[in-house]
C-alpha cells in the first residue's frame, strides 16, 4: 500500500500582509474560505493564525471562533484539522497565547520548544515555565502538540519534556528550517534534524517546510525521508522565483501532485487523525 503523506497548508502566519501578497487571507472570513479551498486541494490539517483590523498578527479568542464557526456552518462538509498558534505573535502574554486552546478545543496546537531571536529584530520568548504549562495544559484539553523545532537543540528540548510528562510519547513534530536565526534549510540540514529526532524521540512522527529559497527542496527531502509536508504563504509568499503564490490552494495543489509523482498518497484528514493518533 502506498504511503500515505499529510500537507499541511498555514495559511496567514503572522507577518505576510497584502503588500507582500494580496492573495494572503487575513480576515476571519478570508481565512475560513481558503481552508476550504485547501481542504478541496489536498490539505488535511489547517495552521491558523490571526490577525487585528490592522493586519497584524492577533490571539484574539473571538476571531478563530469566528473562523472556526465559518468553516463549520457554511462548509459543513470539510472534516480538516485544525491546528491553532500559540506564537502570541510575538506580543501576547503567556495566558492569552493559550486561552483559544481551552476554549475552543482545536485537535491540534503548536509547541514552540525554545527561544530564538526573530527576525533579527525581535524576542520569539518560550520559557521553561510556559512551555511546562502548556504542555501539561493541552494534555488536560485534550489537544496535540504539534512541536515546533527550528534548530536541532530544539528536538533535544522536546526529548527532555517527553521525560518529564510535559510531551507525550509519540510526539508530532515540525522542522522550521530556513527561518533566520534557525537552522537554515538544506536535505543535509534535514537529514541532521531527521537522524538527531530518530536517535533522541523514536517513534515520532515530523513534518517539515522550508521558507523562502529552499522551500522546494525541504519539500522534495521530506518526501524522500518519509516525512510530512507544510506549504503555504505563512511560509512562501512567492510560488517560484519572481513569482507570487495566487492562492494558498495553488501550493497545496502542487505539494499533491509533487506527492503523487512520488508514488505517495495525499492523506485525508481522517487518514492523517490515524497517523497522528488523533481523536475526531
Ligand atoms: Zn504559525
Amino acid at each position: 500500500m502506498a504511503k500515505k503523506t499529510i500537507i499541511t497548508v498555514a495559511t496567514t502566519g503572522a507577518w505576510p500582509k497584502k503588500e507582500n501578497n494580496p492573495n494572503v487571507p487575513l480576515t476571519p472570513e478570508e481565512i475560513a474560505e481558503d481552508v476550504y479551498e485547501c481542504w478541496k486541494a489536498g490539505a488535511a490539517i489547517a495552521h491558523l493564525h490571526m490577525r487585528d483590523d490592522a493586519g497584524n498578527g492577533s490571539m484574539d479568542v473571538a476571531r478563530f471562533r469566528e473562523t472556526v464557526k465559518l468553516l463549520r456552518t457554511n462548509h459543513p462538509d470539510c472534516d480538516i484539522i485544525l491546528n491553532m498558534t500559540t506564537s502570541g505573535a510575538l506580543v501576547a502574554n503567556d495566558d492569552q497565547r493559550k486561552i483559544h486552546l481551552k476554549e475552543l478545543r482545536p485537535e491540534m496546537g503548536t509547541f514552540d520548544c525554545g527561544t530564538m531571536n526573530w527576525m533579527h529584530t525581535a524576542v520569539f520568548e518560550n520559557s521553561p515555565k510556559f512551555l511546562e504549562t502548556l504542555g501539561k495544559d493541552m494534555q488536560e484539553w485534550g489537544v496535540k502538540p504539534e512541536v515546533e523545532c527550528f534548530d536541532p537543540g530544539m528536538i533535544g528540548n522536546a526529548a527532555y519534556y517527553v521525560k518529564k510528562g510535559v510531551l507525550k510519547a509519540p510526539v508530532h513534530f515540525q522542522f522550521c528550517m530556513g527561518c533566520a536565526n534557525g537552522i537554515p534549510g538544506s536535505l543535509k540540514n534535514l537529514l541532521f534534524m531527521k537522524e538527531t529526532l530518530d536517535s533522541l524521540c523514536p517513534g515520532s512522527t515530523w513534518s517539515c517546510f522550508g521558507v523562502g529559497h529552499c522551500a522546494m527542496e525541504i519539500l522534495y527531502a521530506a518526501l524522500a525521508l518519509g516525512g510530512h509536508i507544510r506549504v503555504g504563504m505563512e511560509d512562501n509568499v512567492m510560488y517560484s522565483k519572481g513569482v507570487l503564490a495566487e492562492s494558498n490552494t495553488q501550493l497545496v495543489a502542487r505539494a499533491a501532485r509533487v506527492i503523487r509523482e512520488y508514488g505517495n498518497e495525499v492523506a485525508t484528514p481522517d487518514e492523517a487523525r490515524e497517523i497522528l493518533g488523533l481523536k475526531k
